[in-house]
């Protein structure tokens, strides 16, 4: 009705339009940007958007090269299952602490932060597992600096090490190895460093960049070492932060505490969050009331890189959403309930994810380079085939990425990555799980499945082609 209005058209006309277009609306729903565009151009309309979006009335401060001061690295976990990632962060929980303020009891808050015997600082994330870390990348989060990979060296290099493996790749976050398990008589570290190098990883005593470290999470061997090594790797990406400002950061976890309300885990990744803040959550706002670290310290601020829990939230925000400081309340309520009310109002949505139909329009577009594959197939004779032909395919103009792939059903891992990486799917002889198939429908993802080959690679050239001489 809104369009109707200022078009000066009946809004009957707008809703049979959108019929015509296959979407059953009603007067009061509120159209995506690409609808508004197509539904405006019937009646001879452009649409311009002018910063609409709420998000843009969030002033944040840039930083000059002068406020810039060096933070913590933000690390996450990541590895197959049973290979000891868990007990990895709780050895370094446990191992790890300020002098004089070990014991206490430690609480799973989503992320902690460590000091070193050296100073030094690191933030863990302690949601393990790639599906969390995507989950939060493909909500726009882009938190982690660097990925402990943990294999197990009494095992093999596993589908799961795989999946974390181009899950960090994808993220562009470089890769530490934490070859675990090493106290156990079957470890062969060597067999794992060999196992890697077939997948083109050379780690560095085998005259590769990568770096990896032997360990055990149960005896503490060599953990600090890691360490050591995880901060060498972190120093040359010069992590830095302006800490003398607003904070501006990430919910990790947020969960309703019978006792204490809403009580959300976040993560400070510029200025300096203090007692008091007016704070907007994705679509929660509140003052902070209480801050505390996972030993349950009263904490009265929180730099850079700083893990805390807050309180003061009037409701549980979502792992991924940004939060900022408001200098006024009421506009951090605002915004709050502007945000809710979209939501209610559903589906506006900014960001569409790549199909193969759109890959024409795209490249005409003008913004279109590479185009990003996620492979599943059900032997990996046809998921190596079918690598090699797809990237045959990449012309001077159009690069194809295969930015993960492996044998098996297609999951919600996949998904995921897909639309933190805006991938399309290709299943060969496999087809999405139940659950994959809700996400890939509500994420908006691609999902092609064949059985013949030939037709995969047709499929995928004439779309190429289509991006080549697009059809104006
Ligand atoms: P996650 O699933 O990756 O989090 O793995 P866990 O940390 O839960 O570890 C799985 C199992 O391996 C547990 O029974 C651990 O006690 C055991 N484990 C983990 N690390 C080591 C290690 O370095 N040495 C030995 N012997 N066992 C370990």
């Amino acid at each position: 009705s809104e369009i109707a209005t200022m078009m000066d058209i009946p809004v009957t006309k707008i809703i049979s339009t959108c019929m015509s277009l296959g979407m059953m609306v009603t007067m009061n729903q509120r159209l995506d940007a690409e609808t508004l565009t197509i539904v405006a151009e019937e009646f001879d309309y452009t649409v311009d958007f002018v910063g609409a979006e709420v998000e843009e009335s969030i002033e944040e401060h840039v930083d000059t090269e002068a406020e810039l001061e060096p933070r913590a690295p933000i690390i996450t976990v990541m590895g197959h299952v049973d290979h000891g990632k868990t007990s990895l962060l709780d050895y370094i929980r446990e191992e790890n602490v300020i002098a004089g303020e070990s014991g206490g009891i430690t609480q799973h808050i989503g992320a902690y932060g460590v000091e070193l015997k050296s100073g030094q600082k690191i933030a863990f994330l302690d949601t393990p597992g790639h599906e969390a870390f995507t989950a939060m990348r493909a909500r726009g989060a882009q938190v982690t600096d660097l990925v402990i990979i943990v294999i197990a060296a009494d095992d093999d290099v596993m589908p799961q090490t795989k999946e974390a493996i181009s899950h960090a790749q994808a993220a562009g976050v470089p890769i530490v190895f934490a070859i675990n398990k090493v106290d156990k008589p079957a470890a062969n570290p060597e067999k794992i460093k060999e196992q890697l190098s077939q997948m083109n990883l050379l780690v560095e005593d085998w005259g590769g960049k990568i770096q990896s470290h032997e360990i055990s999470a149960k005896t503490g061997q060599g953990v600090e070492e890691l360490l050591e090594k995880v901060l060498l790797e972190a120093e040359m990406l010069d992590l830095k932060a302006n800490p003398n400002k607003h904070a501006v950061g990430t919910v990790v976890e947020a969960l309703l505490d019978k006792g204490r309300g809403y009580v959300s885990t976040i993560l400070v990744q510029e200025g300096t969050l203090k007692i008091g803040d007016y704070m907007l959550a994705g679509k929660h706002s509140g003052k902070v009331k209480a801050m505390f670290d996972e030993r349950g310290k009263n904490m009265k601020e929180a730099g850079p890189s700083t893990p805390v829990s807050i309180l003061g939230l009037d409701g549980a925000p979502q792992a991924g959403d940004k939060f900022h400081i408001f200098e006024d309340e009421k506009e951090a309520k605002q915004i709050a309930s502007k945000r809710s009310q979209l939501q209610r109002e559903q589906s506006v949505r900014t960001q569409r994810h790549i199909t193969l139909d759109e890959i024409g329009r795209r490249i005409a577009l003008g913004d279109f380079k590479e185009l990003n594959i996620i492979l599943k197939g059900d032997v990996d004779g046809s998921v190596e085939a079918l690598t090699d032909s797809f990237q045959k395919l990449s012309t001077g103009e159009i690069q194809v990425n295969i930015i993960h792939k492996g044998v098996g059903a297609i999951t919600e891992s996949d998904v995921l990555l897909a639309s933190a990486s805006d991938a399309i799917i290709v299943g060969f002889n496999v087809r999405p799980s139940g659950n994959a198939r809700i996400l890939a429908d509500n994420e908006e993802i691609d999902v092609r499945t064949y059985s013949i080959i030939y037709d995969a690679i047709n499929d995928l050239r004439d779309a190429m082609e289509g991006m080549l001489s697009p059809e104006l």
